[in-house]
């Protein structure tokens, strides 16, 4: 009976030899070693979303279906040259980024040849994309950190990897994902325009919509999630104009921008390929 009785309106004042007195009276806080750090922390509200959890996974579910092992469209043979195309796709297209670092990948495939090559072959190489002389500088200081620091391995470690030059967040994120299988998310201007035009994970910054999609999105579909919301960004959720009438989340998708509420046939990509133009999903 007396766990149930209700608590008294005003407290007597600790006394000397109440046990633990101090913890419990109103005036005096508990101790700092006894309060919940963790979860004030993890209170911090995210903004409200309104998709149920059933809708969110339903949504992963269907862009599995539709790309059950999707790729990155950066051409690669490897840890190193995934970095060195993720560094130089900055501002860049990524069929941009491709042509530029055939030549290159052929001429240095490995962190210590492209020490070698030098910053003004590189340069040459990769002259067609943005801010190039800046990039050929920071890829060639990057290899010279992995070959001096890592042995002539990327590694396996995000803060080594955005110690490196030219390596932040986002490039990090996408080697730990694309090459380590890591379930990281590295949100681009397509995945920052989907997290908050479908308020999915609604963000002023990349961070923020990061988060917000890492707490949502359920756990056996984080590992291409970061995939699978690019390409959906890259050819049907478009900025200007969203392809709603060829999405297959339109029934599910809380845009206000969205121009249609039937989804369109879910099928693997592959055999979409044969009935619709190029660039069309
Ligand atoms: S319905 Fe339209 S706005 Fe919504 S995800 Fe699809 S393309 Fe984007």
């Amino acid at each position: 009976m007396a766990e149930n009785a209700p608590p008294a309106k005003s407290p007597r004042p600790p006394k000397a030899g109440d046990a633990l007195s101090h913890a419990v009276h109103p005036a005096n806080p508990a101790p700092l070693a006894a309060r919940p750090i963790g979860k004030a922390k993890s209170a911090v509200r995210r903004p409200r979303i309104p998709y149920a959890k059933a809708e969110i996974a339903e949504i992963f579910r269907r862009f599995e279906m539709q790309r059950p092992e999707p790729k990155p469209e950066l051409d690669f043979a490897d840890a190193f040259t995934l970095l060195v195309a993720v560094v130089l796709s900055a501002q860049a297209t990524d069929v941009g980024v491709n042509k530029a670092t055939r030549g290159l990948f052929a001429a240095a495939p490995t962190p210590a040849a492209m020490l070698e090559l030098g910053e003004d072959a590189v340069r040459e190489h990769i002259r067609t994309i943005g801010l190039f002389r800046t990039k050929a500088k920071n890829v060639v200081a990057l290899c010279r950190v992995l070959v001096e620091t890592h042995g002539g391995a990327v590694p396996h470690d995000r803060a080594a990897l955005e110690a490196l030059p030219g390596v932040g967040r986002k490039t990090a994120n996408v080697v730990l994902n694309t090459a380590f299988g890591e379930k990281t998310l590295a949100v681009d201007t397509h995945i920052f325009r989907i997290g908050n035009r479908l308020r999915l994970a609604p963000g002023k910054t990349p961070d923020a919509v990061e988060k917000g999609l890492l707490a949502i999105i359920p756990d056996a579909h984080l590992r291409h999630a970061h995939h699978w919301l690019i390409l959906h960004g890259r050819y049907v959720c478009k900025a200007r104009k969203p392809e709603c009438a060829i999405c297959i989340i339109a029934d599910l998708c809380k845009a206000e921008v969205k121009t249609c509420d039937v989804p369109a046939l879910l099928v693997p990509i592959e055999a979409l390929a044969d009935v619709r133009p190029p660039g069309q999903t």
